[in-house]
């Protein structure tokens, strides 16, 4: 969910209609070799690290994508661990240790996602890294520039404005800090909506989870509609605090930091990070694998995400070369 938006370092997340127009872009599935030589040369590393960072059948390779997708309209070059390391990207350190969760606006119970399960969520993620989330900002307090969308008939406000605030508002602890809100946002007249906007540069990031709930568009919860609220709000989290670290996105696996077009299509992709990806996390946040997993285990126990919870247990025992 990326795009460069008027040659700045400032990128704009989840597109309403702009694949309208674009160069189809022609992607094809990575081999094998391909994936396993985006990881980087594990050859030297401790086993439960080389384990950790090579795919021992847990993973998918990134499927082609349908016409409406994400790589079907956007050309990614691919971002391989050396890449990775070679662009220089931000670590934390020097005093930025930790990661801020900023909560802007009215969080409507029953329509928002639970704010404590997503700062739980978060910190078993970028594990061992500490994770807060600040006091929510009342509505009113937000130095956004507001507008009535025409479609939706709801209250929007303009997501460059917010972005230019957050800086200020990150603390002189933090290494990076995503605002989340349920007012829906705009990058500018232009655009009917945007999910969300980043500056990578800024260490900053915004994003709305107005329309992950079925009330969005005036239908009633139905059993699950919780649970799938949570896990797509966790998903944006993680995904955009990804790109924090210089992480882009992702063509070899399907992973977390796919790009998504649309809301079917961030839907369908894992909420774990694949060899390539994870290895990158490794060398900026420096965790035990093992320890992640665990952590996310508990996670995914906890509330009921089964299938998560099987998947970590056998990344679990993969590292530990139980199986
Ligand atoms: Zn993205
Ligand atoms: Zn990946």
């Amino acid at each position: 969910m990326q795009r460069n938006l008027n040659a700045s370092t400032w990128i704009i997340l989840g597109l309403s209609f702009a694949v309208c127009g674009m160069a189809a872009a022609v992607f094809v599935t990575p081999s094998k070799a391909d994936r396993n030589a985006a990881a980087g040369n594990v050859s030297r590393l401790d086993p439960p690290l080389r384990r950790a960072f090579s795919d021992g059948g847990e993973f998918e390779a990134k499927r082609e994508p349908g016409g409406g997708d994400w790589l079907a309209a956007h050309d990614e070059p691919g971002q391989t661990f050396e890449r990775w390391v070679n662009s220089n990207p931000n670590i934390p350190g020097a005093g930025r240790t930790k990661l801020y969760v900023l909560p802007i606006g009215e969080f409507e119970k029953g329509i928002a996602p639970d704010l404590e399960k997503l700062k739980q969520y978060t910190a078993a993620y970028y594990h061992p890294m500490p994770v807060e989330m600040l006091p929510v900002i009342a509505d009113e307090e937000v130095p956004a520039k507001e507008r009535v969308n025409g479609m939706s008939a709801k209250k929007q406000w303009k997501s460059t404005d917010i972005l230019r605030w957050l800086p200020k508002k990150l603390p002189a602890d933090g290494y990076a800090m995503i605002a989340v809100t349920m007012t829906d946002l705009y990058p500018d007249e232009k655009w009917n909506f945007v999910f969300g906007q980043a500056s990578t540069k800024d260490r900053v990031g915004v994003f709305s989870f107005a329309r992950y709930h079925p009330a969005w568009t005036n239908r009633p919860a139905e059993a699950g509609t919780e649970a799938l609220v949570l896990r797509r709000a966790a998903k944006v989290l993680t995904h955009e605090m990804g790109h924090m670290f210089g992480i882009r996105h992702c063509i070899y696996y399907e992973c977390n930091m796919n790009g998504a077009n649309h809301l079917d299509e961030a839907d369908s992709t894992p909420v774990h990070l694949c060899p390539v990806c994870l290895r990158k996390l490794h060398r900026a946040a420096r965790f035990d694998p093992a320890e992640r997993y665990g952590k996310l285990l508990e996670f995914y126990e906890a509330n009921g995400m089964k299938a998560e919870e099987e998947w970590v247990g056998k990344r679990i025992e993969a590292i530990k070369g139980a199986r």
